[in-house]
């Protein structure tokens, strides 16, 4: 099952058969847990800034809306989101941002230097597309990983979307095995339902998931937003009604399960976007279909709400500690446990763990025996 080919994942995108996605749901939550095991890792999101210079056409951040308040956390807010992450026993903290420009080398350098000298906490970064040679600085001042989803696999889709800023700059999926090189843990991923993008399209997505060899996957719906190209119906990709992907929860659940069975040992998040869609159980069903990490959020209340890059997004009202305790009522709601340490990639499994103490004890208790 694990060399899911293009076709098997094809039919799955377009399988709607409610037994039927059982058994894959069934299968992709059985695979996470013989891989990566029970443990759901809590990353602790900021938002440390919503500045862009970009203006991609599905994105709310985009340069071009004058309608959003704009903010950039100070040094000590972001310590002091750094100092609850560890308050509240996170392993890792999320620094995300739009293209901010004033978030210089230099400065995102410290900020990742003073996080890893002052707390034991894995520092991921999502800053955007900046160059190989500040992201190879970042992680020579101790960044662990690096997320950057490229969205779609479809080029052209992409460029339609995404405009470049150069005619040189690299596709985000030639800067991901860069980041590899780096040293990095690498996360790509996609937005699911983006108007344009057809089912084909998200079985490459899955493919490409798997060449890539990624770390993290990190998978969305798309959420229009009004103030933007593609959300308002300026910019419509032309597509065949019965080819393009909705924007569903169900096609999410779809998408974080393949992806599972695809990269058995990646980490793959229950997102945020996810929530949204579905309020009650968004989160839970991802941890259910696959997933294995949640993103509890750690900005500012104040800042929170200009974090928009889509409408209505989850939990915006929550303070950080409602936001952990609410996660770990879910966790635990589903029979499962949050993650201690750092949680990378290849970490061994809860169960895994366990049962070698076990064994362990055995090999102990039997030993005494003989004696
Ligand atoms: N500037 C960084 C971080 C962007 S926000 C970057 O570009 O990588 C992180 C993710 O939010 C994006 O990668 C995209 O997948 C998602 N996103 C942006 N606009 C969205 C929308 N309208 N609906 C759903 N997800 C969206």
């Amino acid at each position: 099952m694990t060399a899911l080919s293009k076709d098997e994942i094809l039919h799955w995108l377009r399988e709607d058969n409610p037994a039927r996605l059982a058994e894959l749901f069934r299968q992709a939550d059985a695979v996470r847990r013989a891989h990566v095991g029970d443990a759901v890792h809590l990353r602790g999101l900021v938002e440390v800034s919503n500045h862009c210079v970009r203006q991609c056409m599905y994105c709310g951040l985009r340069a071009a809306n004058r309608t959003l308040t704009r903010y950039r956390m100070s040094d000590e807010e972001i310590r002091n989101c750094a100092r609850m992450a560890v308050l509240l026993g996170y392993g890792t903290v999320v620094l995300q941002a739009g293209e901010d420009a004033a978030l210089t080398s230099e400065w995102v350098a410290e900020t990742i230097h003073w996080i890893k000298q002052n707390t034991a906490l894995a520092v991921t970064l999502s800053l955007g597309e900046r160059t190989p040679e500040e992201l190879r600085q970042w992680r020579n001042a101790g960044a662990d990983r690096y997320l950057l989803r490229f969205e779609t696999s479809d080029a052209s889709l992409f460029d339609a979307i995404h405009p470049r800023r150069t005619s040189s700059d690299p596709r985000r999926t030639e800067t991901l095995p860069l980041l590899k090189k780096f040293g990095y843990e690498a996360g790509g991923g996609v937005m699911v339902g983006i108007p344009g993008q057809s089912y084909e399209s998200l079985a490459n997505d899955v493919l490409a998931f798997r060449n890539l060899d990624l770390d993290m996957i990190g998978i969305g719906p798309y959420i229009a937003h009004p103030a933007t190209p593609l959300g308002n119906g300026t910019l419509r990709p032309e597509i065949a009604e019965n080819e393009q992907a909705p924007a569903s929860k169900e096609m999410v659940y779809k998408m974080v399960a393949l992806a599972r069975i695809a990269c058995p040992d990646a980490n793959i998040p229950a997102t945020t976007a996810l929530a949204t869609l579905n309020r009650t159980d968004g989160r839970r069903q991802g941890l259910r279909v696959g997933a294995n990490v949640v993103m509890p959020n750690l900005t500012p209340r104040e800042y929170r709400s200009h974090y928009q890059i889509y409408p209505g997004k989850a939990c915006v009202e929550e303070t950080a500690e409602e936001c952990n305790r609410c996660l770990n009522g879910q966790i635990h709601s589903i029979g499962r446990v949050a993650g201690s340490g750092a949680g990378g990639r290849g970490i061994f499994p809860l169960q895994a763990v366990n049962s070698l103490h076990q064994s362990a004890l055995v090999q102990l208790h039997g030993g005494q025996h003989e004696r």
